[in-house]
């Protein structure tokens, strides 16, 4: 079973013929409505790579909350823990120009108000809690202690890394995911010298951590114990990158929840990440367990 605790967010994307300058207006057509927020889109994504999975975050009583949750509830996530809170539910105002260069505005809603509190009694032992980045620090690290006083297994994407001290939750993660950026701003944080993400994962991996550092096209490399991996992304016509991240981390938890073997569930993200850029958006490129299963074959 997969708890994530993290964001639900709205994205309203309109295109535009240009990017607005400060005090600027410009128009464009119609709008188009995404569920998303990294949290809601992992959970999503676990869900979609065969794992039972609860979602724990927060949505406001507003006209966007139901939308916002769509496809996790079509999908069979649990919402139980899904609080709706005075307050505006999550928003990402995106703006997207021709070259495809984005401007994007967040509210962050009610995600600035979930409770580490509301894990009590919800995480089982041999369980995994899955984190993001979208949701404040200090409620993140209350939750891994409660994954830890519960036996259960913390998976951290700490996309956007947050500001200031993280260590406690980098100790308490079985599993850190971070892509090459995430990885040079925590090395950054730590002041520690890692010049590139092999040194980064060997420096962080340690007793019951592994450390895995996404390679967007390049694949993924990863240290669990002493054993190091390296697998390359198989080739994919890629036709939009938006929630490959998400996706990767949805299936690699998805697999070791349910216990497959490390090198294997490394596989099975690699499979899903490259079969998220082959469809566009963020929650409806994630790919389904038979596809994510046939692909991570390919993946050496
Ligand atoms: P993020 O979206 O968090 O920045 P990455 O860009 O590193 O993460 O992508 C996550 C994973 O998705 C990669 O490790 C890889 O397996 C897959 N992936 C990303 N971009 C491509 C691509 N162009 N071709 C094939 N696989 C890709």
């Amino acid at each position: 079973m997969i708890t994530v605790f993290g964001s639900i967010n709205l994205d309203l994307v309109v295109a535009v013929p240009r990017l607005p300058t400060a005090g600027e207006t410009v128009s464009g057509r119609d709008h188009q409505t995404f569920s998303g927020g990294k949290g809601a889109n992992q959970a999503l994504a676990a869900r979609r790579a065969g794992a039972e999975v609860r979602m724990v975050g927060a949505v406001g009583r507003d006209s966007f909350a139901d939308p916002a949750l769509e496809n996790l509830r079509a999908a069979g996530v649990d919402l139980s823990g899904v609080r709706a809170l005075e307050g505006s539910t999550g928003l990402a105002l995106i703006g997207i120009d021709r070259q495809g260069e984005n401007q994007i505005i967040v509210a962050s809603g009610t995600n600035a108000r979930v409770e580490a509190g509301w894990l009590d009694g919800v995480l089982g032992a041999g369980e995994t809690l899955v984190m993001q980045g979208e949701v404040p620090y200090g409620e993140l690290s209350g939750a891994a202690e409660r994954a830890r006083r519960a036996e259960a297994s913390v998976f951290w994407n700490p996309a956007p890394v947050p500001a200031g001290d993280i260590a406690a939750c980098l100790e308490a993660s079985a599993t850190l995911v971070v892509n090459e950026s995430e990885a040079a701003v925590i090395a950054v944080g730590l002041g520690i010298a890692a010049a590139d993400p092999e040194a980064f994962a060997e420096r962080l991996a340690g007793a019951g951590r592994a450390v895995v550092v996404t390679l967007g096209a390049g694949g993924v490399l990863a240290r669990s114990g002493n054993a190091r991996y390296r697998f390359a992304a198989p080739k994919i016509e890629a036709v939009d990158t938006t929630g490959a991240g998400d996706a990767f981390c949805g299936a690699l938890a998805a697999a070791l929840d349910r216990k497959v073997p490390f090198e294997r569930a490394l596989k099975e993200g690699v499979a899903a990440g490259a079969l998220a850029c082959t469809v566009t958006g963020a929650q409806s490129s994630a790919p389904r367990k038979e596809d994510i299963d046939r692909f991570a074959d390919r993946v050496v």
